[in-house]
């Protein structure tokens, strides 16, 4: 089964095994960067470090894509850019990126889109799909066609949705809790930072 030599899209099992692999996807009781508590914790870059890795899983999402004639790729930086990249390698066209500019989504460094230029705006990881709406807001300020949207895992437990095509490698659902009210410290586990060293 290793020994094929043409690509082949990753199942979500693979794709969360890649995760797993690189300590980008632990399961436990972790205090987050905003402060909440979650039974989930996700470093897509600690994954994405490993070109190989950041390949197959580009390859994997542009071959969902490959039928719907994908001019751009676009992604929200930082998290977005190698994800953008890869499925753009894939598929042969350019990836760019948006950067957030006094917190509006824009097109920075000459960046431009053609007018009705097709696009697939991608993530690492849609959580609400805040960051991947303001994207497509941004290509459409700019006169591109958002053709579809991609992320290699959806944590919204598939409930974040869009009016365009929508593909995730892998979804999880991932809870999140105000510590005072999370269930796990409740027990008396105690939240961790991923990422500390004690
Ligand atoms: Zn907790």
């Amino acid at each position: 089964m290793e020994a094929m030599t043409t690509p082949v899209a990753l199942t979500e099992r693979e794709t969360l095994q890649r995760y797993e692999k690189r300590g980008a996807l632990l399961r436990g009781h972790f205090r987050l960067t905003s402060g909440l508590h979650s039974d989930i914790y996700l470093q897509s870059a600690l994954v994405l470090q490993h070109p190989e890795d950041a390949a197959a899983l580009g390859e994997s999402l542009a071959a969902t894509f490959r039928g719907d004639r994908v001019h751009t790729v676009l992604a929200p930086a930082i998290g977005g850019i190698l994800v953008a990249h890869e499925v753009a390698r894939a598929l042969g066209v350019r990836a760019l990126f948006t950067e957030r500019e006094n917190g509006e989504m824009r097109l920075r460094r000459g960046f431009t889109l053609s007018p009705g230029e097709r696009c697939l705006v991608v993530e690492d990881v849609i959580t609400t799909g805040g960051s991947t709406r303001e994207v497509v807001q941004c290509v459409e300020a700019h006169g591109g066609l958002v053709v579809g949207v991609g992320s290699l895992i959806d944590r919204s437990g598939g409930t974040a949705t869009f009016s365009v095509k929508r593909v995730a490698l892998a979804t999880l659902s991932a809870a999140t809790y105000a510590p005072e009210s999370c269930p796990l410290c409740k027990t008396g586990s105690i939240a961790v930072k991923p990422g500390s060293r004690a």
